[in-house]
């Protein structure tokens, strides 16, 4: 049996009864050229192992190895996607791993070889602590290359909005400071089975070897969740048990005490990061 194949994924969920559980964040991508075309916008796969969350009935799973990865690790935790995976991965001329349990558990790590790139249609109810890991490592440059991942729309825009916007904040810093990170589809409701009540967007991050301006991850991940915590209030009140003398390391910073957390660019938040640590000093 060849990837080609398989049968069409409506059989899969009907044949091995995978009504879609709520629970899990189930919706489940059926048509091909549309998986096909999300493992296109992680460029070349060839040379990349890839790690994958939630393969479910393996829709994006299939189009991964349809687009030549080199090989594919896949964490699902619904034991009733097993079987249908089992296919899958016996028409994968030996290029799938499914390793089953909780991906926030498990260490990927021990069943990926360098380079690798992360591919996921992610489950609601993980994805954003999954990514806050991806982005926040102990040490720069991280495990992976590129992170290529299906949010809400809405999630989407929060990492990649630019400062003055609505959207922007703790997710946009953490990810711009160390990434190019961009959208790169939109896909709609009625793509998934069930339909979701909301878009949903694949973003694009590719990693930068090291941060877009030189700051200690410690001291800007503080600063950047207390100036957001209170995003409607000026900076010197938001920011004011940071240091006692707050607004005077803003001005020093050349930042306006009475700006808003979201007119703040990264470029800005670094240098203050900077100044906290050398007055702290
Ligand atoms: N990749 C499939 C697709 O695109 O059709 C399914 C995507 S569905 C949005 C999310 C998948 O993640 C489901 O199969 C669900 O069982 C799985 N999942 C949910 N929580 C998980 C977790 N903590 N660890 C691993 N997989 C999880």
């Amino acid at each position: 049996m060849t990837l080609s194949d398989l049968p069409a994924l409506r059989d899969v969920i009907a044949t091995h009864d995978l009504a879609a559980k709520k629970s899990l964040g189930q919706n489940f991508l059926l048509d091909l050229n549309l998986t096909s075309k999300i493992a296109r916008m992680a460029g070349d796969l060839s040379d990349h192992d890839i790690l994958e969350i939630g393969p479910g009935p393996g829709g994006l799973t299939r189009g991964l190895l349809m687009e030549g990865a080199r090989k594919v690790v896949a964490i699902e935790r619904d034991e009733r996607c097993l079987p249908a995976l089992a296919e899958v991965t016996k028409a994968s001329d030996g290029r799938l791993n499914v390793i089953t349990g909780d991906a926030l558990k498990i260490d990927p790590l021990d069943h990926l070889t360098s380079p690798i790139k992360v591919v996921a249609n992610l489950p609601y109810n993980v994805g954003t602590e999954l990514l806050v890991r991806w982005l926040t490592p102990q040490t720069w440059p991280p495990f992976w290359d590129s992170l290529t991942l299906m949010f809400q729309k809405e999630v989407a825009e929060r990492i990649v909005a630019k400062p003055d916007s609505k959207a922007y904040g703790r997710l946009s810093v953490l990810a711009q400071w160390r990434c190019d990170a961009k959208i790169v589809m939109e896909i709609p409701p009625r793509a998934f089975t069930p339909p979701p009540k909301v878009t949903s967007s694949v973003v694009h991050l590719t990693r930068l070897e090291k941060p877009r301006f030189e700051a200690d991850w410690s001291v800007l991940e503080h600063l950047v969740a207390k100036a957001f915590g209170q995003r409607r209030k000026m900076l010197r009140a938001s920011l004011k048990q940071l240091h006692p003398d707050i607004e005077s390391i803003l001005n020093a910073c050349d930042i306006l005490p009475t700006r808003r957390a979201e007119t703040v660019s990264i470029e800005e938040f670094c240098r203050l990061a900077n100044a906290l640590k050398s007055a702290r000093a």
